[in-house]
C-alpha cells in the first residue's frame, strides 16, 4: 500500500495516508477565526440561542466560555488538554490563543490556534426596563399609628435591602427604582411583582402587620392593545410591640409575642392566652405601652387577700388571691399596670 501524498510504502494507511502525512494534515481542534457575542453593557448578560442568560459574569469569563463553546475536538485525539489565553483587548475584540496538546495515534501533537472574540455591546430587556424606571408593584408601608418613627424606617430599609440582595440573584427585576417617604409612611416601587410580594412578606416577618393587595390598570398599550397592571401591596404595621397592652374584642390583654403569622396575647382578666391573626389587626387598639408598667410592693398577705400599694394613688388596694398572685408575700416587689380605672397585677 502506498501513501497517496508521499508515495511511501506502508503496511497500514490511515484514510489513504501514512502516519506522518496523516498527522501533518490532522488538526485536533476545529475552531473559527472569530466568534461574536452580544453582551449587555449593564449586567454582562449574554445573548445565546434566543435568550439573555448568565448576568453578572465578568468579561474574561464570558470570553473563555464563548471560546469553549465554539471549539470542537476531533475524537481521534486522546488525552487532550486545552489552554486558553486572552492576548489583548483591541476595542471590544479579545484577541486570544487556544493551545492544545493531545495524543493522535500514539504521537503527541501540539497545536496553537488564534481566535478573536468580539463582544457586541447591547442592552438586555431587564436592564432596559430598569433604566426606564419600569416597575410592576408598589409596596406601601403604613402604620396603625399615624406616623412611622425614623428608627423603624431605618430598620425597614435594612430588611428591604437585605432581602433584595437575595432576591436579585434569581430575579433581575428585583430592584427599586424609586422610594418615596411621605407623611404617612414609605412607598417602595419595585421592578417585579413576584419579588415585591416576597419583600412584603419579609417586612411582615420582621414587624408583623397586615398585607392587602390591589390591582390597578395603569396604561393600555395602544400598539399592542395589551393591558398593563400594577399591583399596590399595602402593609399596615401594628402600633404596638411585645409587652404592650391592647384592647381586642373587649378583652384587655398583654402582647406576649409577635411574629409574621400572629399576635399572641394574654387576657389580663382571666389569664388565658389567645391568638390574633394579622387580618384582625384593625380590631386591636393600643391601651398602654410597656414602659407604663409601674412597680410597687405587697403590703400584707392574708389567706384570701393580697394588699398592695397602688403606685398611682398610693392607696392600699385589696386583691382576692387567685392562681396568678398566690406566690406573692408581704414586701415582695410586683409589677402593675393601670388600665381603664382598673389596676392589674402582672
Ligand atoms: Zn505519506
Ligand atoms: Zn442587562
Amino acid at each position: 500500500m502506498f501513501c497517496y501524498q508521499c508515495g511511501k510504502s506502508e503496511s497500514k494507511l490511515i484514510e489513504g495516508l501514512c502516519l506522518q502525512c496523516f498527522i501533518k494534515e490532522f488538526s485536533i481542534l476545529a475552531i473559527p477565526n472569530e466568534v461574536s457575542v452580544k453582551v449587555c453593557t449593564y449586567c454582562n448578560a449574554t445573548f445565546s440561542k434566543g435568550k439573555w442568560i448568565n448576568a453578572n459574569l465578568d468579561e474574561e469569563e464570558i470570553i473563555y466560555r464563548n471560546i469553549e463553546n465554539s471549539i470542537e475536538i476531533n475524537p481521534i485525539a486522546k488525552n487532550s488538554i486545552i489552554d486558553m489565553h486572552i492576548l489583548q483587548m483591541r476595542g471590544t475584540i479579545a484577541e486570544s490563543i487556544v493551545e492544545v496538546r493531545g495524543d493522535v495515534l500514539k504521537e503527541e501533537i501540539f497545536e496553537e490556534h488564534e481566535i478573536n472574540v468580539r463582544l457586541k455591546k447591547d442592552i438586555c430587556p431587564t436592564c432596559s426596563k430598569r433604566n426606564s424606571g419600569y416597575y410592576e408593584a408598589v409596596i406601601q408601608i403604613r402604620s396603625q399609628a399615624r406616623k412611622i418613627d425614623s428608627k423603624q424606617l431605618k430598620e425597614i430599609d435594612m430588611v428591604i435591602s437585605k432581602t433584595l440582595e437575595k432576591l436579585y440573584k434569581k430575579d433581575k427585576l428585583a430592584y427599586i427604582p424609586t422610594k418615596s417617604e411621605i407623611k404617612e409612611g414609605v412607598d417602595y416601587y419595585i421592578g417585579s411583582l413576584k419579588s415585591g410580594r416576597k419583600l412584603a412578606l419579609a417586612i411582615k416577618e420582621s414587624f408583623g402587620g397586615m398585607i392587602t393587595e390591589s390591582e390597578r390598570l395603569v396604561t393600555k398599550n395602544k400598539s399592542t392593545g395589551k393591558e398593563i397592571y400594577r399591583v399596590w401591596i399595602a402593609i399596615r404595621l401594628p402600633n404596638f410591640n411585645k409587652g404592650d397592652f391592647i384592647k381586642f374584642n373587649n378583652k384587655t390583654a398583654k402582647i406576649l409575642n409577635i411574629n409574621g403569622k400572629k399576635i399572641v396575647a394574654l387576657d389580663l382578666d382571666n389569664n388565658n392566652t389567645f391568638n390574633i391573626s394579622w387580618n384582625m389587626l384593625g380590631n386591636a387598639e393600643i391601651l398602654k405601652k410597656n414602659n407604663e408598667v409601674k412597680k410597687t410592693i405587697v403590703i400584707s398577705r392574708s389567706p384570701k387577700i393580697l394588699q398592695i400599694l397602688d403606685p398611682n394613688t398610693f392607696e392600699v388596694v385589696d386583691f382576692p388571691i387567685n392562681q396568678n398572685i398566690q406566690d406573692y408575700s408581704s414586701e415582695d416587689e410586683i409589677k402593675t399596670v393601670f388600665i381603664n380605672n382598673k389596676l392589674y397585677i402582672l
